[in-house]
């Protein structure tokens, strides 16, 4: 007799959302198969900046963003751009973006995703616990100001955050500190956040997934979702279906193409990023970042992983070296003792966002399967909280109240009232 509640679930997509959904839910005795087109981090979740940054992570509409993308249309080189190929889901998600981009809505996102944050540290610590051989780090990070930039923007931003309840206490200093070079005139220090090496971290993850009994299948991908014989059905071009009793779509930025027949309308945008790595003299030791280009990086491997640019283009977007290139000039002033010479690793990704910065986790309108996305800027430092979550919400059958403002079969176009505590 069929079991009330999942035993066997398929998550499709082996990003760190996925990953994380797959692993929570080993912790409710799934019995759980991963699909992924490509495989472990093909999408976004591979080449980006790792940071976990919770005091931070906060909705991507807001008053000055929008001001600063009107202003990106109009120079060439700009870190934030709109490709010419331009669609109708695009429209509709500029659409959405810009009447969501006010102080009261960011606050009312602010709210919305502060118990996500809340449990963002602990549902990392959870994996590691749980033998997941990661090493994420605790730091400081370090931000740059240049002689005529302001903090004032920064710091409104964190002293929301903290009224929210977020760790993250800050202290701002001036003088040169390496590696910022002596353009960079005052440097914000945020306390407490963590940091990590994606690709290792998704590995170790994966790792985990597979020892506890999880299959991970490369190459799988998926066409549909819906009700076969004995529960729901994974179709896959050129494979075997794949039976199941609850699936969860992890898709990343390609999340619409499964989830839209299911219901979900709210539109996902690819905003796409760069990175590499380039040598550096002295090891660099914590994360930093430059508001004024948009430029975060992280020691890595005894590198520096340099990464920026946010280009609003369709998923497919090739690898553009110009606009890597764009990164590195922007920095070459800011940053001491990197050799420009040695670059490595480009690497180019697209981060899954929504018009109103939220993600979308929960149900769709077929009984059994869920999203897990959306989380544009910031998936890395919510996978682990997403998954542990979604998974008790999948696995208990009881809604986590958490996830409300996340409802995938919301309408997306404004943040809802309703969420402001
Ligand atoms: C330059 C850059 C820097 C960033 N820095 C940070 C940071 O410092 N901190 C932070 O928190 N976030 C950061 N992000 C954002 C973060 O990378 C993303 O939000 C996150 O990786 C999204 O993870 P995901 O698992 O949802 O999607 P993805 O990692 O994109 O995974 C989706 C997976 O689904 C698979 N897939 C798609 N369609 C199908 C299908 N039909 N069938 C089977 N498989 C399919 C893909 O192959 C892919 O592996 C950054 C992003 C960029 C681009």
């Amino acid at each position: 007799m069929k079991s009330a509640l999942p035993q066997r679930v398929v998550v499709v997509g082996a990003g760190a959302v996925g990953l994380s959904c797959a692993w929570f839910l080993q912790e409710h005795g799934a019995d759980v198969t991963v699909l992924d087109r490509s495989g472990v981090g093909a999408g976004a979740s591979w080449g980006n900046a790792g940071y976990v940054i919770p005091a931070m992570a906060a909705p991507l509409p807001e008053p000055a963003m929008l001001r600063a993308g009107v202003r990106g249309l109009l120079t060439p080189g700009s870190p934030l751009a709109v490709s010419p190929r331009v669609s109708a889901a695009t429209l509709a998600f500029l659409a959405g973006f810009t009447r969501n981009s006010t102080g009261a809505r960011w606050r009312r996102g602010m709210s919305a995703l502060a118990p996500l944050g809340h449990g963002t540290i602990r549902a990392f610590d959870d994996l590691i616990a749980g033998g997941v051989t990661a090493d994420v780090r605790e730091e400081t990070l370090r931000i740059g100001f240049t002689a005529g930039e302001s903090t004032a923007g920064l710091e409104h931003e964190l002293n929301a955050a903290r009224d929210l309840g977020q760790q993250g206490g800050y202290r701002t200093t001036a003088g040169h500190e390496a590696p910022f070079s002596h353009h960079v005139k005052q440097i914000v220090h945020v306390e407490g956040q963590r940091f990590l090496a994606p690709g290792p971290f998704l590995d170790a993850l994966a790792d985990s997934v597979r020892k506890r009994g999880g299959e991970i299948v490369d190459g799988a991908q998926v066409r549909s979702v819906g009700f076969g014989p004995g529960g729901l059905q994974v179709d896959t071009w050129g494979g075997a279906p794949h039976r199941a009793d609850a699936v969860v779509l992890a898709t990343g930025t390609w999340l619409p193409e499964l989830a839209r027949p299911l219901g979900v309308r709210v539109p996902v945008q690819s905003g796409h990023g760069y990175s590499c790595t380039v040598a550096v003299e002295e090891p660099v030791t914590s994360a930093v970042y430059l508001p004024g280009v948009r430029v975060a990086m992280t020691p890595y491997g005894g590198r520096l992983r340099v990464t920026g640019i946010m280009e609003i283009a369709p998923p497919d977007q090739p690898f553009d070296h110009r606009r890597l290139d764009t990164v590195l000039r922007s920095i070459h002033p800011l940053i001491d003792g990197a050799d420009w010479d040695d670059v490595r690793d480009p690497w180019i990704g697209a981060r899954p966002l929504t018009p109103d910065g939220l993600p979308l986790i929960g149900r769709t309108k077929l009984d059994g399967v869920h999203v897990a996305g959306g989380h544009g800027m910031y998936g890395m430092t919510y996978a682990p909280v997403t998954g542990k979550l979604l998974a008790e919400q999948i696995m208990t059958g009881t809604g986590r109240r958490e996830l409300t403002p996340f409802d995938p079969l919301r309408s997306a176009q404004v943040v809802s009232r309703k969420f402001v505590r």
